[in-house]
């Protein structure tokens, strides 16, 4: 196949539109090279990492403004971490999840695999639609992920009728939903997320903003696990209560990546600077519409969401014809620079996926879709 090449003015200016890791900002990269003598290299025990810890979790405090009673808690490992951290340190007996996707699905997974927890209640739905678990006697924590990264669904988030009766808590799966999608985290007991999507930095932290009730569940579950004869193990690292008393300090248990710190600290600031997130989600919401209406007026494309109401506005998924393979049409992106457009691979669609998160430009994402006709038209 020869190189289809794209004219120069047609190109978006930053050509990053992974759906994690995704675009990191010039600006963040400054911040980076501010830090790099004072910062980078020194103890995460001393102010100035720890300042940046505190400026991280007010800024995410206000950015969601959370109410009275919640606290921003930050951990190592990542979104995936923080899934068996829900299963050693918050679920009591038994979860109830919505599966609707790959990452939907492995929380579920994980609770699963706990000797001392009760089988969780799955709540299913086909890929590309979604599925909130309905209210279960004897379930004490919901689970589900606002926004399916997999798929490119958003689910709404909410306490399920009859949950708080229950005791029960809802954990929602944030990763690339937080930033992006509005949310009432008074509707939630752990939001948690990684910073490399919305939030533009590095992987590596989990993020969960965690409600009073969590927070007296995780020392409940504690406290229950220590008592003689207890079956739970809850390992050093995956015990919330220690993030939560490391966080109120500004630390965390064991060394963090300070890149990650830096980078998500200068996004937060300018994140907060713009309006915050109902700034955030509307530049979401405007990035997502222009490939869903250009997906929906295309001749090859469709978006792959039947429901526009689950559409996500921070992972936009499209199907194309069968007649215009996504490799050949990724392969042609990628020889002029764009990348990470690929669909989520497990899912196996011919299919695009497209982070349109608060750092990627609106207009680099019209720019994008007049690339993928371009590349089309002469494959
Ligand atoms: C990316 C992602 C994860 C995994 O995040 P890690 O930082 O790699 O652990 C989990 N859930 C969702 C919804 C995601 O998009």
């Amino acid at each position: 196949m020869d190189t289809i090449t794209i004219p120069q003015s047609m190109l978006p200016e930053d050509t990053r539109f992974g759906s994690g890791p995704s675009k990191i900002r010039p600006e963040q990269i400054e911040a980076l090279d501010r830090a790099a003598l004072t910062v980078l290299g020194t103890s995460h025990r001393q102010a100035p990492v720890k300042d940046i810890v505190g400026s991280i979790r007010e800024g995410l405090a206000s950015f969601f403004s959370i109410p009275d009673g919640y606290e921003v808690v930050l951990g190592n490992g990542g979104a995936s971490a923080f899934w068996d951290v829900i299963c050693a340190s918050l679920i009591t007996r038994q979860a109830a999840c919505g599966v609707y996707g790959s990452f939907s699905a492995k929380i579920a997974a994980s609770v699963e695999s706990a000797p001392f927890l009760e089988p969780p209640i799955l709540f299913e739905s086909e890929p590309g639609t979604y599925c909130i678990p309905e209210r279960t006697e004897y379930v004490d924590t919901y689970c589900w992920a606002q926004s399916e990264t997999s798929t490119g669904v958003q689910a709404p988030v909410y306490r399920i009728e009859g949950s708080r009766e229950q005791g029960a808590l809802i954990c929602i799966d944030a990763t690339s939903a937080a930033g992006a999608i509005p949310v009432d985290i008074a509707q939630t007991d752990a939001y948690y997320f990684s910073p490399q999507k919305a939030f533009g930095s590095e992987g590596g932290l989990w993020i969960s903003i965690l409600s009073p009730a969590a927070i007296e569940r995780a020392e409940g579950v504690r406290r229950g696990a220590s008592l003689e004869g207890a079956r739970r193990w809850i390992p050093p690292f995956l015990s919330l209560t220690s993030a939560i008393d490391n966080s109120r300090k500004n630390q965390t248990l064991n060394t963090p990546a300070l890149v990650t710190l830096v980078l998500l600290d200068e996004q937060v600031r300018w994140l907060n600077e713009n309006g915050g997130l109902p700034w955030a989600s509307a530049r979401c919401r405007r990035s997502s519409d222009i490939v869903y209406h250009w997906a929906e007026h295309s001749s090859y494309a469709r978006p792959f969401v039947t429901d526009p109401a689950a559409r996500s506005q921070a992972v936009v998924t499209v199907d194309l014809d069968e007649s215009v393979p996504a490799a050949n049409v990724i392969a042609a992106l990628r020889d002029n620079g764009i990348v990470d457009v690929s669909g989520y691979r497990k899912l196996g669609r011919n299919q695009l996926r497209i982070g349109v998160f608060p750092s990627v430009e609106p207009s680099d994402v019209e720019a994008l879709t007049h690339c993928i006709d371009y590349v089309v038209e002469r494959l």
